[in-house]
């Protein structure tokens, strides 16, 4: 790894660094170079301006993408230098280095199988990716996130002057007969009770249709009922013990009629 040891301070071990506390470990504050660089100082939202905040920026790009140490920091200094010149902070190149401007996942991510070239490679292809047709950074996700913000904030704005505008409208009492609003108001009625009508039209029509369809169903079965009646009547006249029960069963349809 190509990570710049700080002088060892004598108190911790010279090889992690760290103070071992049994389970816990502790990473020396003095010569650790996780804080010797102060990375704890250093707000990844803020755009590094100087020289050296642009170092620290990029040691503090190393220690939080592991992928990253096998490159030298003057080297990520010198690839993230113009980006972090047009306002980049070093989380607008995590981003870059995590996602495409369209905002798509990139296909190749650094790893720290990587040999040191092939990393500064990958590196400069996915920075890349975040440049103009002339090598210059587009503006950085943050500020797009910026950008839309305000655009949004404007569009809100604009549209709430024109309700208000809207609202403090004095109210016209002749706009309704002007706007003809009324009038339609009216037609839509007058339409609404004609669909009725016919409806109801419509419904008793079919009532007296289904009346007139059993009356008349009524009729012709008793019409049957008479001739079967006559019928029979005229089958069994000939014996006297069966005419009054042929009587009986005539009166019983009539009953069920
Ligand atoms: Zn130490």
């Amino acid at each position: 790894m190509a990570i710049e040891m700080p002088e060892w301070c004598g108190a911790c071990d010279p090889l992690t660094r760290r103070f071992n506390l049994g389970d816990l470990e502790k990473r020396c504050p003095d010569c650790h170079p996780y804080w010797a660089f102060g990375h704890s100082s250093i707000d990844p939202t803020c755009v590094p301006a100087t020289r050296l905040e642009q170092e620290r920026a990029a040691r503090w790009l190393m220690y939080e993408m592991v992928s990253l140490r096998a490159l030298a920091v003057v080297e990520l200094r010198r690839r993230t230098r113009a980006f972090f010149e047009q306002g980049w902070t070093p989380l607008d190149v995590i981003h870059a280095l995590d996602f495409d401007p369209d905002g798509s996942r990139v296909r190749a991510v650094a790893s720290t199988n990587d040999s040191a070239d092939l990393l500064e490679r990958r590196v400069l292809n996915l920075l890349s990716s975040w440049c103009d047709e002339h090598g210059r950074p587009l503006p950085s996700p943050s500020q797009q996130a910026a950008a839309r913000n305000r655009r949004l904030r404007e569009r809100q704005r604009l549209t709430r002057t024109k309700l208000a505008e809207i609202a403090s409208r004095p109210p016209n009492p002749q706009g309704s007969a002007r706007s003809g609003a009324r009038q339609v108001a009216a037609e839509a009625i007058a339409k609404g009770r004609a669909i009725k009508a016919e409806g109801r039209r419509r419904e008793q029509a079919a009532l007296d249709r289904q009346q007139s369809d059993d009356v008349s169903y009524e009729r012709r079965v008793q019409q049957t009922m008479r001739q079967l009646d006559k019928f029979r009547f005229g089958v069994l006249s000939g014996s006297s013990e069966t005419a009054p029960r042929a009587k009986g069963d005539e009166h019983d349809h009539r009953a069920v009629a």
